[in-house]
């Protein structure tokens, strides 16, 4: 069976300005996947480009085997959800999201009828009446994806919905967005440039960087697998040293640290370690591999607390859970420790 959407050799270019170039992607039904990456990276021109509001320069987009190229956005079986919402402020929420069904052609009753399950979907069953300048952001943002979901779409496209409500309510409509997700069945498409609200929600996540696809895989995947550094930097913090393999020894730039590679195959004779900061320990075991420092700064943030260290010349940051040991204070020696399976060879040059 076809995927849901296929997305072959899409290409736009705004001027001399390359926004896209050459995606590849294929999206099964009832995915949830986050399309993520930094600010100017395609993101939003690939989603625009998946709803028909931006033409390609080259490249098919199909849907069930479809091309879908060359039909216009409102003729598309998917919705979009806007960062602002883009609520009627004239019209109830119950008119709101009848609105869809009625220019499609179903009678008033039909209408009321879809609109009333869809608001029933998101939580607001008796929100009906409202005007939306009598709803909370996160109502407003429920009362967009009703709207969105009441003509039952194949897949929805959703353009940093969350973006404009506060860190709290932005965590609960992220689950709640995910259970909802789930419950209908729909595939979305949700652009982000938060590694973390991806993670969550995302079963895949895209990591997008100028214009191109770096990597495609589960959250943890890429988190502990980050095919490169630019994937290892976005997603997450990390560290990175310059290594030499050299038979079946690995040899660390930083202190010249030798290490068994225990039947990893590095992708080139040299090439940058990465290493997450958790993975650094502070009370390593004795006998595990370590890196001796001086402490630079301690960041104490409650739950975890982060380590700084100069290692020779290179600032190291180790993740200690709870509230950093008293003695560790800038200008302290200390020594982090790591399980050598932790490390994650790049082949990129260093
Ligand atoms: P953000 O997270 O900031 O929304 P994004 O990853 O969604 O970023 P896009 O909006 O897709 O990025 O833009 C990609 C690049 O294309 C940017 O450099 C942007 O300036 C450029 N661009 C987007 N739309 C146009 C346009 N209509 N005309 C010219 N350049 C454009």
């Amino acid at each position: 069976m076809s995927a849901l959407l296929t997305i072959e050799g899409v290409s736009m270019r705004f001027g001399a300005y390359q926004a896209l170039d050459r995606i590849d992607l294929a999206i099964q039904q009832g995915e949830f996947v986050a399309l993520l990456g930094p600010s100017g990276c395609g993101k939003t021109t690939l989603l625009r480009s998946i709803a028909g509001f931006l033409k390609p320069e080259s490249g098919r987009i199909l849907i069930e085997g479809q091309d879908i190229s060359r039909l216009a956005a409102h003729h598309r079986p998917l919705n979009t959800v806007f960062q602002n919402y883009a609520l009627f402020p004239h019209m109830t929420v119950q008119e709101n999201v009848a609105y869809g069904p009625r220019r499609q052609g179903a009678t008033r009753t039909e209408a009321a009828e879809r609109a009333r399950a869809a608001l029933d979907m998101v939580g607001l069953a008796d929100f009906g009446p409202r005007y939306p300048r009598e709803m909370s952001g996160g109502q407003q943002q429920r009362v967009a994806l009703a709207r969105a979901i009441v003509n039952q779409p194949k897949l929805l496209l959703l353009d940093e919905p969350l973006s404009a409500l506060d860190l709290k309510l932005r965590k609960r409509m992220q689950l709640e967005l995910k259970h909802l997700q789930a419950k209908l069945g729909i595939a979305f498409i949700f652009v982000t440039h938060d590694q973390e609200e991806a993670m969550t929600m995302a079963d895949r996540v895209v990591v997008m960087h100028a214009g191109r696809i770096e990597q495609v895989g589960a959250g943890t995947d890429i988190y502990r697998q980050p095919a490169t550094r630019f994937v290892a930097e976005f997603i997450g913090d990390a560290n990175f040293m310059a290594y030499t393999a050299d038979g079946d020894t690995l040899q660390l730039d930083a202190q010249g640290l030798r290490l068994p590679l225990q039947g990893k195959t590095p992708p080139s004779a040299r090439g940058v370690a990465v290493l997450r900061p958790e993975d650094l320990s502070l009370s390593g075991d004795v006998a595990a591999p370590a890196l001796s420092g001086t402490v630079t700064d301690v960041i104490n943030v409650g739950s975890h607390s982060m380590i700084h260290a100069d290692i020779g010349g290179q600032i190291l940051v180790a993740r200690h859970g709870g509230i950093a040991p008293s003695g560790l204070v800038p200008g302290a020696q200390i020594r982090l420790a790591f399980a050598p399976e932790h490390l994650h060879l790049i082949g990129e040059q260093p």
